[in-house]
């Protein structure tokens, strides 16, 4: 029997919208006089050392950055271009429709709820802007605990804080990170929820033992498959 649900955060629950986001790229390099590609490529070389929190701080990014691309700055324009990345990842924060009715029928049948992101320093702003967060009663963001998916040690502490068993937790995620076959490597049971505007450039898991098309058909998925482990 499924008891528990844990859902992954970016690309399952909300989204970025890039062509929004990219736009700050855009400005931030025609302010610091680098080509937006390797400004990007840079980023995405860091992004596990900002997950696992190695990189503490979105001042202490943007210095590596301006190290490797080369280039000095002084202190008040580096406070600039902070600000402007804060309110670029902000502004650009979409939500799937229907998360908190979602959620509360999970809460109404009784299922512990539990969010497991690959997360970096300026998530804790994005956290801020989810009402329903109040529903997990359990949450751990990567760089809070040194470690990312698909290490089976994030999973294990997160089992640690459920009363549940793995084979009794269903894994709700895009699949981005290799997210699934984690979640399965500790014995977890899989859906992969593939559904509109997930990041193009992302690697996801190929496998899982369900898929959906949106995670609003997540409370009925579950009904099911417990409906069938009865047989
Ligand atoms: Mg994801």
């Amino acid at each position: 029997m499924i008891k528990a649900v844990i859902f992954d955060l970016f690309d399952t629950l909300i989204y970025i919208d890039w062509n929004n986001y990219n736009k700050f790229r855009g400005e931030l390099a025609d302010f610091i006089g680098a080509p937006v590609d390797e400004i990007g490529f840079i980023w995405r070389k860091y992004r596990t050392k900002r997950c696992t929190g190695e990189i503490e701080t979105l001042s202490e990014m943007i210095e590596i950055l301006l190290d490797e691309l080369d280039k000095k700055i002084d202190k008040d324009k580096l406070d600039q271009i902070i600000a402007l990345e804060e309110k670029t990842l902000k502004d650009s924060i979409r939500f799937y429709p229907d998360v908190e009715v979602m959620l509360e029928k999970l809460k109404a049948n009784g299922y512990e709820l539990g969010l497991l992101s690959n997360a970096s320093h300026n998530v804790g702003n994005v956290m801020e802007m989810l009402s329903w967060r109040d529903y997990f009663d359990h949450v751990i963001l990567s760089y809070k605990v040194g470690m990312v998916k698909p290490d089976p040690r994030i999973y294990i502490l997160m089992l640690g804080r459920m009363d549940y068993i793995a084979d009794e937790c269903l894994f709700v995620g895009d699949g981005g990170s290799m997210e699934l076959d984690g979640a399965k490597k500790v014995g977890m049971i899989t859906v992969k929820a593939a559904q509109a505007n997930q990041d193009a450039t992302e690697t996801r898991s190929k496998n899982a033992d369900y898929i959906v098309e949106s995670i609003q058909e997540i409370p009925e998925l579950v009904e099911r498959i417990n409906r069938e482990r009865q047989l």
